[in-house]
């Protein structure tokens, strides 16, 4: 920068035009382009992306499309981002697998359109890879109710027990585990537990009392939950079936008990869509995160998806996940760009959290 000038006093001409120092209009905008980077790349972290402008009439889709090709990136989404964002990605699917995907990628850019878990899931796992989120502040409620700093001591207090932790929680957690799981396989991982060994399971209260129904194994709950799947009422629900005799209700492990007790299929996203898919039921109330609604009508365009209503009225009549909603078109255009914001995990918590994800995936195979 031009010594003794702020970004702000240039590029607003307060103490000088740049054309009056004879500049090319050329070097001039590529001057001020920099330097709005600059200014975006220190407001990074507070504000979660690279806060630039885009030009109106820029294809988006088509600049990713070429970026993609151009960088050798994969884009991977979740079942609850945007049904844009799911339209452009190479794949689309839950955690489990979402991990395995990306575990065997072999492009030089992950681009996961998904929350901050996820993203570091796959750094983890591919550690060569630069992982990068559109927007970083795309946190998780029910990861954010396991703070490692209480965690440790609690894991610490109960030594004999087999510590198994739902995927959706921070690299930290992860290094504090035995075994990851996510809700396709919760089942599978916990029965593979010898019967003789106490289980800790975190941080998701509401699956850990479903997988305690389905397995009969008595285990210790953390006491978390998702924003998203306890926003669900009960009463509103079975209202609404009032209205629809002939509709199935089929829900996330993360809701509520009294949702799960009502419900004729209980699975992970994708058993959901598999569900809906195949079953001969032709009404469904669905009752996860709105996002999923996007692939559904794909597969089952025939059938009739109702949004499970929440406590609270709202404009969508749904449950939306505030966190994966900060994902957008625009913010996956400006990372692919410039590759940013990026996700790094420290390299000795990424050695402990790929043991317990690495058993997760060969218990899954
Ligand atoms: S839906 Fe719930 S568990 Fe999933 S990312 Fe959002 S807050 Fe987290």
């Amino acid at each position: 920068m031009l010594p003794g000038f702020s970004l702000q006093s240039l590029t607003q001409k307060k103490h000088f035009n740049l054309s009056t120092l004879n500049i090319s209009p050329y070097i001039c905008k590529t001057f001020v382009k920099t330097m709005e980077l600059a200014e975006a790349k220190k407001n990074l972290n507070s504000i979660g992306y690279l806060d630039l402008k885009i030009p109106k009439d820029l294809d988006l889709i088509a600049e990713i499309n070429k970026m993609r090709k151009e960088k050798n990136a994969v884009i991977l989404a979740h079942y609850y981002q945007d049904g844009a964002i799911q339209d452009i990605a190479d794949y689309v699917g839950d955690s489990l697998g979402l991990s395995q995907k990306a575990a065997e990628a072999n492009a030089d850019i992950i681009v996961f359109c998904g929350v901050h878990f996820m993203a570091e899931t796959a750094k983890i796992l591919n550690p060569t890879k630069k992982v990068i989120l559109p927007d970083q502040k795309a946190g998780c409620s029910l990861a954010d109710s396991c703070p490692a700093s209480a965690f440790k001591p609690f894991v610490d207090a109960h030594p004999d027990h087999v510590v198994i932790t739902y995927i959706n929680c921070s690299a930290e957690i992860k290094a504090l585990s035995d075994i990851v799981c996510t809700s396709s396989n919760a089942e599978k991982v916990v029965n593979s537990v010898p019967l003789d060994k106490p289980i800790i399971f975190a941080p998701d209260k509401n699956l850990g009392k479903y997988i305690m129904e389905k397995t009969g194994r008595k285990m210790l709950l953390w006491e978390g939950a998702c924003i998203v799947h306890e926003a669900f009422s009960i009463d509103k629900i079975l209202d609404l079936h009032k209205k629809y005799p002939n509709a199935q209700i089929i829900a996330h492990p993360e809701s509520e008990t009294p949702i799960l007790k009502v419900a004729n299929y209980i699975g992970s996203t994708s058993g959901m869509i598999e569900y809906a898919k195949t079953s001969d039921c032709k009404e469904f109330i669905v009752a996860t995160e709105a996002g999923i609604l996007h692939k559904m009508k794909k597969e089952v365009p025939h059938k009739s998806l109702i949004p499970a209503p929440i406590h609270q009225n709202v404009t969508c009549a749904c449950s939306e996940c505030p966190y994966m909603k900060l994902n957008s078109i625009e913010k996956l255009y400006l990372c692919m760009k410039y590759e940013l914001p990026d996700i790094e995990v420290p390299e000795e918590i990424r050695k402990r959290a790929l043991l317990p994800i690495e058993r997760m995936l060969e218990i899954s195979k």
